[in-house]
């Protein structure tokens, strides 16, 4: 088969940086040929009786790129741009992503074409249901064990849980994570993607040897990552200039009121910023929030934020990625240039999968935690991992997303090397 290239704009990019660290790790051809694909690609079609009668036929997919070290683990969102390549993708990215997090998965990730948007509330049940249905035979808390990505959230895990459950007989609660805490969920998973997203940023600053109190941050994207980024990040003591969702960018020199803001969200019907206000803010156009002169800019919007239109008017002195592939690969290079630093988007935004983690082992242990300990384990790994690949980035020479490349394939290959080429 020999190396893989791909149409799919994700998926190349996702395989040139594997074969990139992969060679400089002096991996063994076949190990990269196993690692190159994916072990099980699941195609299926979804047909849905939509609310005027009609019938429908949507296309879904779930794929397990690795589970060399545990059970696939990854997400399944509902878009319109869902494609079985961009699942391939981001499947290979959780491999990395769970290795790199210290915790027992493999990756995986899934998703079904639809707008969720146009769809009422029966409608996307009955596709979470009918979707749920079809990947039985694959999902198993020692298989394959999804959760929420774009556009799902706790309602369509209770949804998928309760069909495999009723299809299995027996109530089967650690197949899915990122449920409710009313139903298996866990304390602390909402905050923890923008807690581990702050606590990498602080820990950056940390090794730099720079005072948060006198470090100013801008934030793009101020929805259930961005927030908790930012109430973290305020709590320490930083001051947040500038924050924008799709209503726009806001920015105060003096810094927002990260917890008013929040209460405004918490008040809007959309949790949209719009009408925001405080004394000195300024209303700018959203991709102005990029160019302003700040110290730390957290991308926690969509993928390909930055990009080659807009990288080279970036002012930022660090970056630490929230979303998946926030900086496309031309940016990077751009960004590289201008000396910029950046934290790679699978070290920085760990903290979801993390704490879906220990919503796994609470379930199979049938025992909760409380947010106390949800959050200082979460702290401790997070930091650790930080840590680990700073200290790696810095022996070897390499940027943090090379060095973040090369330790979470590195155990990968350990762990298929150990366990040998079987199935
Ligand atoms: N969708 C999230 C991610 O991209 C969470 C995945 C999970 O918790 O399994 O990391």
């Amino acid at each position: 088969m020999g190396k893989r290239t791909s149409e799919n704009v994700l998926l190349d990019t996702a395989l040139k940086n594997f074969y990139g660290a992969a060679e400089e790790l002096g991996l063994e051809d076949g190990l990269i040929e196993i690692l190159g694909n994916s072990e099980r690609k699941m195609s299926v079609s979804i047909p849905v009786v939509m609310d005027d009668g009609s019938t429908r036929v949507f296309n879904g997919y779930r794929v397990q790129h690795s589970s060399a070290i545990g059970p696939a683990k990854g997400g399944i969102r509902f878009h319109p741009d869902v494609c079985l390549e961009e699942c391939e993708a981001l499947a290979m990215l959780m491999t990395w992503k769970c290795s790199l997090a210290g915790i027992p998965y493999g990756g995986g990730k899934g998703g079904v074409e639809c707008n969720p948007l146009e769809m009422s509330k029966g409608e996307k049940e009955r596709v979470a249901r009918t979707f749920a249905a079809r990947i039985e035979p694959v999902v198993g808390a020692w298989s394959d064990v999804p959760a929420p990505d774009v556009n799902t959230g706790g309602q369509e895990m209770v949804w998928f849980m309760d069909t495999i459950s009723k299809m299995r007989g027996r109530l089967e609660p650690a197949i899915f994570t990122g449920k409710p805490v009313s139903l298996w969920g866990s304390q602390g998973r909402t905050e923890a993607t923008g807690l581990g997203v702050a606590t990498c940023a602080l820990e950056l600053l940390k090794v730099l040897e720079k005072d948060p109190k006198k470090t100013t941050f801008t934030i793009q994207g101020f929805g259930n990552v961005g927030t908790y980024a930012a109430l973290t990040l305020v709590d320490a003591g930083a001051k947040v200039i500038g924050i924008s969702d799709i209503t726009g960018a806001y920015y105060c020199k003096d810094g927002i009121d990260i917890n008013k803001a929040f209460q405004h969200i918490s008040e809007h019907p959309q949790r949209l910023l719009d009408g925001y206000k405080q004394p000195g803010l300024e209303k700018i156009d959203a991709e102005e929030l990029l160019f302003l002169d700040t110290d730390v800019f957290i991308p926690a919007a969509l993928e390909g934020a930055v990009n080659k239109n807009n990288a080279d008017k970036v002012k930022a002195r660090y970056i630490v990625e929230a979303a998946n592939g926030p900086i496309t690969p031309e940016a990077d290079a751009v960004l590289d240039a201008k000396g910029i630093l950046i934290v790679p988007d699978f070290l920085a935004n760990s903290g979801g999968v993390i704490g879906s983690y220990f919503e796994w082992a609470q379930n199979l242990g049938g025992y909760f935690w409380t947010r106390e300990e949800y959050n200082s384990r979460l702290l401790h790994i997070m930091k650790g991992n930080f840590q680990r690949v700073w200290e790696f980035s810095q022996e070897r020479k390499v940027k943090m997303r090379r060095g973040a490349f090369m330790t979470a394939i590195a155990r990968v290959a350990d762990a298929v090397r150990m366990r040998g080429v079987f199935l």
